[in-house]
Order: structure tokens, then sequence, then C-alpha cells
């Protein structure tokens, strides 16, 4: 049974459309809006039948719908929380899937009229490639997505979320906002900035050629160019939007590296081993928890 009459997307890139597909695949709403800033992406998104209304004005989509979700980058969700404000229908859910949190917060709670309930959600599943054509329906499949209820959001329409995301095929976690966005300046931002960093130090290396790093990127190079490969939209609006926390992890990667740095330099095996054994184990971890395949080379043939 559907959980909503209409849902309404407002953005359908990687995560938008990947909604739509698995709301579609698996009945989970009866009637799907879809709206873009552009026209190309959403002659693009129609070409793929990914929805039933479209429309580049977001304030045109959301009128009768049940859920509301922004799929945008960060930067923009209050202009268009303010755009669409005064369109809601009353007793219907708004939420995004921004990958920070206290900012969305900030920026979208101000426009939300009294008898709508907002709820910013994470599903913790992506790639590195965007647009519409780049969904699938799986995506959310065995992932996390947390929801950071803000403090008068209704306990029914929670649920009721909880419910979407999960026929959606997640995993359901709650937590506050601050939290969320501390776990995923360690988990997902650290590693997305020092990705960028190997990259762009790799190609600014004057002893070594581009065509040299590249023939020899299986060395675990080409590993980061995947996360480095990332839409630049979205990765600038993570690092504005959620700086005290990737700045607090940054400062203690900076020390820990000065750590392994020092041991390199006095040749203190121990200090290496130790380390290395250490994180392997966390790895182990990752694929038992599902979230990770447990194929060498990520299932690549060479
Ligand atoms: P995407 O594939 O690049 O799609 C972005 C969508 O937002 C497109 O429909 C685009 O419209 C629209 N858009 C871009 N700039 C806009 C603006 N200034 N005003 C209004 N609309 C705008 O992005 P995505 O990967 O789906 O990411 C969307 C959100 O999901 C982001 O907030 C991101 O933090 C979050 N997220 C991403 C991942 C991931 O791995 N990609 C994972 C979890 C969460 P046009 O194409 O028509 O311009």
């Amino acid at each position: 049974m559907a959980v909503f009459n209409k849902i309404a997307l407002i953005g359908v890139g990687l995560i938008g459309s990947s909604i739509a597909r698995v709301v579609r695949e698996r009945s989970i709403a009866n009637i799907i809006a879809i709206s873009s800033r552009s026209q190309q992406t959403l002659d693009e998104a129609q070409a793929l039948d990914l929805g039933d209304d479209y429309d580049t004005d977001p304030v045109k989509i959301v009128n009768d719908a049940d859920l509301v979700i922004l799929c945008t980058p960060v930067g923009v969700v209050g202009k268009i929380a303010k755009a669409i404000s005064g369109h809601l229908k009353p007793g219907s859910i708004i939420s995004d899937v921004g990958s920070v949190k206290v900012s969305i917060i900030e920026q979208m709670l101000p426009h939300i009229p009294d008898g709508v309930d907002f709820i910013p959600a994470h599903p913790v599943a992506g790639t590195e490639k965007s647009g519409p054509s780049h969904g699938f329906s799986t995506l959310f499949d065995n992932r996390w997505c947390i929801l950071t209820p803000v403090q008068n959001a209704s306990d029914s329409a929670v649920a009721t979320l909880k419910d979407f995301w999960q026929a959606c095929g997640s995993n359901i976690e709650i937590m506050d906002a601050e939290h969320h966005d501390k776990i995923l300046a360690i988990t997902s931002h650290l590693p997305q900035l020092i990705a960028y960093n190997i990259v762009g130090t790799a190609d600014d290396l004057e002893t070594i050629t581009n065509s040299e790093v590249i023939k020899y990127s299986a060395g675990g190079f080409r590993d980061s160019t995947r996360l480095a490969a990332s839409d630049p939209t979205m990765w600038r609006d993570v690092c504005l939007h959620n700086k005290e926390a990737i700045l607090e992890m940054l400062a203690r990667f900076s020390e820990d590296l000065s750590a392994m740095q020092r041991a390199v330099r006095w040749a203190d095996g121990d200090t290496l081993f130790d380390m290395f054994t250490r994180t392997r184990n966390i790895r182990r971890q990752i694929i038992d928890a599902g979230q990770e395949i447990d194929v060498s080379n990520f299932g690549r043939d060479d």
C-alpha cells in the first residue's frame, strides 16, 4: 500500500531521480511530481519517465503533495523553502536529503508554516555521478537514512517518514542535527577533502608527469579519483555549510598525520604496523555490517 498519495521532488539529480525510481517501482506513492531548475534536466527526467507532473517552478508541484523533498545542493534550500512556503498542503511533511543538517534547519525552519511537519533527512547513500540518468532504484537498499526531526515535528509524521524511507530500502536512525554533522564530517566530508587533496597534489607534481600518474594509478590513486570526481557544487556547499565540524576533524587528522610522518621519518616500524593493523580491522567491521562487499579490488577484474 502507498505511504503517500502524492510526493513532490524538488531537484531530480542522482538522489531525486533514485527516489522517483524506487517510489514508482515499489508503489510507495501514487503520484510523483518533479521540479528541476533547468528545462534540460526536467526534459531528461521526463524522457526517463520518472514522474507524473513536471515543472521548472517548484511552487507549481507542491500544492497538494503529502510529502515534499528538496533534493538540491545544500546552499539553496532556504531560498526554495521560502518560495514554496505559502503553497504547502496543511498536514503535509517537508523534508530534504542534504549531506549536512544543522545548516539545512537554519535555512529552512524560518519558512515552515504552522501545520506542516519539517523532518530533515539524509540518506547515506550515493555515488560520484550526478543527474537523473545516473540514479537507480536500489541506491538506498540496506543503507542508513538519518532523520533529524526538529523539536515540534509530530511523532506520527516522523513515523510516516520512517515508513517511507524503509519502503525505499533504508535502515533508519534518528539523531540530532549537530551529532549528524560531526559523524558525517569524519565518515564522508573529510575523506572527500583528502581525495581532492591527493588528486590535486598529484596534478601539481613537477617531477612526475600526469601521464605517469594516470598510467600507474592502480597503485591506489584511482580509488581516490572516484571521490574526487564528485559534483563540485554539491561538495563546495557541504564544506561551506558544515564548516565547524569539518575544521574540527581536519585538525585531528593533521595531528595524526604528523604522528605518522614522524614514525616514517624515524623508521618507527612498530608504530606504523600497529596503526595499519588497527585500520585493517575497521574495514572488516564495515564489511561485516553489510556496508561494503567482501571482494578484493572493489570487485574489479584488473
Ligand atoms: P545532482 O545530481 O547534481 O542534482 C542536483 C539537482 O538540484 C538538479 O535537479 C539540479 O537542477 C538542482 N539544482 C542545482 N543547483 C540548483 C540551484 N541553485 N537551485 C535550484 N536547483 C538546483 O545532485 P545530487 O547528487 O542528487 O545531490 C542532491 C542533494 O543530495 C545534495 O544536497 C547532496 O548533499 C545530497 N546527497 C548527495 C549524495 C551523493 O552521493 N550524490 C548522497 C547523499 C545526499 P538542474 O540540473 O536543473 O540545474
